[in-house]
C-alpha cells in the first residue's frame, strides 16, 4: 500500500486548523463591534425612556393645571352667585342675621378656596417651568400674560366680594341692594369668564403640543434604534451569518471529503477495508430481514510481489489501478468493489445467489484483468486468482464467509485454476495443507527430502548428457510428494534454504557414488531459488558439496528462472552467477517464455542454456502458435550462442519436431521419468560406453554440446 506523503498530511492538518482560526478571529472582532452597538442602543433606549417620562410629567402637570383652573373657574362662578345672592338678600330689612351669616361664611369659604387654588396653580406653573421639554419650547408669552391679568382681575374680584361680605347690613342695603348685583355681575362675569375660558383652552392646546413633541422625539429616537439595529445586522450580523454559512458549507464538504477518504482506498479510488466491512454487515442485515442472498469474490494477483520488488512501486501501483479499473468495468454499479490491502481485492455482489452465476462473473473479471498493461514502454502481464462463495449457501456469518472465500482463493492459487467457488472439498484440502505446512518445518531435519533424477538426452542420438535433480518429500504418512504439493507452502519462509541445502548435499553424495562406481552421470542440474543467488549462501552450498565429495564444479549445473531479472539485488545475483561460471558450472534459464525476461536481459545475462518451458512443447502438433514460438526460441538461442533444451517431451512427434527445429537437448517422460538415484544409476552408461556413445552423436549436435 502506498505510504501517505508527508506534504499531504500537512495539507490536511492545515485544512483542519485554518477555517476554525479565521472564523474565531472574525467572531472576536465582530464581538467588539457588537458591544459598541449594544452600548449605543442601550443609550438610545434610555433616552427614549427618559423622554417619555419627561413628556408624561409635562402632560400630567398641564392636565392638573387645566383641571385646577376649571375648578377655580367653577368656584369663582359660585362665589359670584353667592355674592349676588347676598346683595339681593340685603334689600329685605326683615332678614335676620341668622340667614345672612351663613351666606357670608360661604363667600369667605369660596374666597379661601380660590386663593388656595391660585397658590396651588402657582406651584404647578413653577414645576412646569422646570420641565425639560417645557424649557426646550418657546415660552408661551400669551398665556403667561393672560394668567397675570386674570390673577389681577380675580384678586380684585375677590377683594370686592370680601368687602361686600364684610360690609354691615345697612351699608349693603344702601350701596348694593338694587344696582349692586347688576353692576357686580357685569364686572365679574364677562371679562373673567372670557379669560378663564381662554386660559383653559390654551392649557388644553399646550398639552396637545407637548404630546406632539413627545411623539416626535420618541419617533426620532426609535428611528435611531431601528437604524442601529439595521446597521448592526447589515454590517455585523449579515457578514457573520454569511461567513458562518460558508464555513458550515466548507466544514460539511470537508467532513464529506474526510468520510470519503476514510472509506476510500487512496490509490485506486475503490472502497477500503472499513467500508467493505460496513457493506458486508449491511448485506447480512438485508439477508436477515428479507432473506435476499448475495455473493462474494476475493481477488488476488499472481506474482504481484515480483512486479513490485523487481520493477518498483510505481509499476505495482499501475498494476493495482489497472485491476481496479478492470473490476469496475466488469461489475455492476450496485456491486461493492474494495481493495482490502496489498494486492487483495474483494467484491460483494448483491442478488447473485448461485455458484454458476458467480463463476461466470469471476471468469469475466479474470479476463478483464488479464489484459496486459503498458508501463514505461513495456507491457506487464497481469493475472489473478479468484475465490468466491455464495451466501447463505456456503456461509451464514461474516467470519465464516471470510474464512471460506479465503480458502477458495487459496485453492485457486494452489491448483493453478484461476477461479474457485468454494466447496467442501476445498476445505478438506486446506486443512491438509495446514498439516503439511507444520510437518514441512521439520522435513529437512528429519532428512525427508529425497532427490529424483530425470535425464537430459541428445535429441538426435538419445545419448545421456546429464540429469536434472528434482526434489520430493518423503512424507511419513502421505508418501512421496511432488514439489507442487509442498513448495507453494514454503513461499515467504526460510524453509527453502534448508531444502536446497539437503538437495545439493544429496546430489553431491549420489554423484560421488556414481563416479566411484565408474558411471558417467554427466552434470546434474540443481534448481536454485533466487534467495540463494543473493549473497554467498548458495555458492557455499555448492563449494561444500564439491569439497566434501571430491567432485569437480562441472559435475553440477544450475537452473534459474527468468524472475531473477526482476530481483532488486540483480547485481549480487549476477556476481554469484559469474562466480559459478568461472568454475565452469553451466547456467540454465528454466521455464523460458513464461516469465519476465526481456531481450535486453537475455543479451546481458551470463547463461549457457535456454530451457523451453513444457507448456510450449505440449502445444506441438496441437497449436501452430506454440510451434512457431518454439522455432523462434531455438533461433534466439542459436543466435545468442546458447544451448537449447526442451523440457516436457512426452512423444516421439515432439522429439522429432524439436530436433528438426534445431534444438539440441531434450528432457521428458518420452525418455525417462524422474527416478530415484538407484533407478537413475541403472540407466547410466559406464565411462567408456559414454565415450563411445559420444562418438556416435551427430556432428552438428556434438558441436553444440561441445560449447559446454
Ligand atoms: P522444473 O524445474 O521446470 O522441472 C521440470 C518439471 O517437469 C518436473 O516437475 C518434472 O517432473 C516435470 N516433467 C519432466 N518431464 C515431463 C513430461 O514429459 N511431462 C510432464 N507433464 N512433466 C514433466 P516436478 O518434479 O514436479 O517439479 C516441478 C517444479 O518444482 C520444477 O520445475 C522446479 O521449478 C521445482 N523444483 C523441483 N525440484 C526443485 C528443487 O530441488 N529446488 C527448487 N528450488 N525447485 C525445485
Ligand atoms: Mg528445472
Ligand atoms: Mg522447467
Amino acid at each position: 500500500m502506498r505510504a501517505r506523503q508527508p506534504d499531504e498530511m500537512i495539507e490536511r492538518s492545515e485544512l483542519l486548523a485554518k477555517p476554525r482560526q479565521s472564523v474565531e478571529q472574525y467572531i472576536r472582532s465582530i464581538g467588539r463591534h457588537y458591544l459598541n452597538a449594544v452600548i449605543v442602543m442601550t443609550m438610545l433606549i434610555a433616552a427614549t425612556y427618559l423622554t417619555m417620562l419627561v413628556a408624561l410629567d409635562r402632560h400630567s402637570l398641564q392636565q392638573k393645571i387645566s383641571f385646577l383652573t376649571s375648578n377655580q373657574y367653577i368656584r369663582f362662578q359660585q362665589l359670584a352667585n353667592q355674592t349676588r345672592a347676598l346683595m339681593r338678600a340685603s334689600t329685605d330689612p326683615n332678614l335676620t342675621e341668622y340667614i345672612i351669616g351663613p351666606m357670608r361664611d360661604d363667600i369667605h369659604r369660596a374666597i379661601g378656596d380660590i386663593h388656595a387654588m391660585g397658590s396651588e396653580l402657582q406651584e404647578l406653573h413653577q414645576s412646569l417651568g422646570g420641565n425639560l421639554l417645557e424649557r426646550l419650547n418657546r415660552r408661551d408669552e400669551l398665556s403667561v400674560q393672560l394668567r397675570l391679568e386674570l390673577n389681577a382681575r380675580l384678586q380684585d374680584f375677590l377683594e370686592r366680594a370680601a368687602r361686600i361680605a364684610d360690609a354691615s347690613t345697612e351699608d349693603r342695603r344702601e350701596r348694593y341692594s338694587f344696582w349692586g348685583p347688576i353692576d357686580f355681575a357685569v364686572a365679574a362675569d364677562s371679562m373673567l369668564i372670557r379669560q378663564f375660558s381662554d386660559l383653559i383652552r390654551y392649557g388644553h392646546d399646550r398639552s396637545g403640543v407637548s404630546i406632539d413633541h413627545a411623539k416626535l422625539i420618541t419617533t426620532g429616537l426609535l428611528g435611531l434604534i431601528a437604524a442601529a439595529v439595521i446597521l448592526a445586522s447589515t454590517f455585523l450580523f449579515s457578514p457573520l451569518l454569511k461567513k458562518l454559512r460558508n464555513e458550515h458549507r466548507r466544514t460539511m464538504a470537508f467532513e464529506k471529503q474526510l468520510t470519503q477518504l476514510a472509506h476510500t482506498d487512496a490509490l485506486t479510488g475503490l472502497n477500503n477495508r472499513s467500508s467493505f466491512n460496513l457493506a458486508l454487515g449491511n448485506l447480512f442485515g438485508e439477508l436477515e430481514r428479507t432473506g435476499t442472498g448475495f455473493s462474494m469474490l476475493l481477488v488476488d494477483l499472481d506474482r504481484f510481489k515480483s512486479i513490485n520488488d523487481g520493477l518498483g512501486h510505481p509499476a505495482g501501483d499501475a498494476v493495482l489501478r489497472h485491476v481496479a479499473r478492470a473490476l469496475q468495468r466488469t461489475l455492476r454499479m450496485s456491486d461493492v468493489i474494495a481493495r482490502l490491502g496489498g494486492d487483495e481485492f474483494a467484491v460483494l455482489l448483491p442478488g447473485i445467489g448461485d455458484a454458476a452465476a458467480l463463476e461466470a462473473v469471476a471468469a469475466r473479471a479474470i479476463e478483464a484483468i488479464a489484459a496486459g498493461i503498458s508501463f514505461e514502454e513495456r507491457t506487464l502481464e497481469v493475472s489473478a486468482s479468484i475465490g468466491g462463495a455464495v451466501v447463505p449457501d456456503h456461509a451464514a456469518d461474516e467470519a465464516s464467509l471470510m474464512r471460506i472465500v479465503d480458502l477458495a482463493l487459496y485453492t485457486a492459487k494452489g491448483s493453478r485454476s484461476a477461479t474457485v467457488i468454494f466447496d467442501e472439498a476445498a476445505l478438506a484440502r486446506r486443512l491438509e495443507q495446514n498439516q503439511l505446512s507444520l510437518a514441512l518445518v521439520l522435513a529437512a531435519d528429519r532428512r525427508e527430502f529425497v532427490v529424483h533424477y530425470q535425464p537430459k538426452v541428445d535429441l538426435t542420438t538419445g545419448a545421456h548428457l546429464g540429469f536434472e535433480a528434482l526434489v520430493r518429500w518423503q512424507h511419513p504418512e502421505l508418501g512421496l510428494l511432488p514439489p507442487g504439493r509442498f513448495m507453494p507452502l514454503m513461499e515467504g519462509t526460510q524453509l527453502i534454504r534448508g531444502m536446497t541445502r539437503a538437495v545439493i548435499a544429496t546430489v553431491g553424495r549420489d554423484l560421488k557414488a556414481w563416479k566411484a562406481a565408474g558411471l558417467a552421470p554427466g552434470p546434474v542440474s540443481i534448481n536454485l531459488p533466487e534467495v540463494l543467488l543473493v549473497g554467498q549462501e548458495g555458492y557455499e552450498m555448492f563449494a561444500g558439496a564439491v569439497r566434501d565429495n571430491g567432485l569437480e564444479w562441472e559435475d553440477f549445473a544450475v537452473e534459474i528462472t527468468e524472475d531473477v531479472f526482476l530481483n532488486r539485488s540483480a547485481d549480487q545475483i549476477l556476481a554469484t552467477v559469474a562466480r559459478f561460471r568461472q568454475h565452469g558450472l553451466s547456467i540454465s534459464l528454466d521455464d523460458f517464455g513464461t516469465g519476465f525476461a526481456s531481450l535486453v536481459h537475455l543479451r546481458d545475462f551470463p547463461f549457457d542454456e535456454l530451457k523451453i518451458d513444457r507448456s510450449f512443447v505440449d502445444g506441438i502438433g496441437k497449436d501452430a502458435r506454440s510451434e512457431q514460438i518454439i522455432q523462434a526460441m531455438v533461433h534466439l538461442a542459436q543466435s545468442l550462442g546458447k544451448r537449447c533444451v526442451a523440457e516436457g517431451i512426452e512423444t516421439e512427434e515432439q522429439r522429432r519436431f524439436l530436433m528438426e527445429a534445431g534444438c539440441d537437448v531434450g528432457q521428458g517422460y518420452h525418455f525417462a521419468r524422474p527416478e530415484s538415484a538407484a533407478l537413475a544409476g541403472q540407466r547410466l552408461p559406464g565411462r567408456a560406453a559414454a565415450g563411445r556413445r559420444a562418438a556416435k552423436t551427430s556432428p552438428a549436435s556434438l558441436r553444440r554440446i561441445a560449447r559446454r
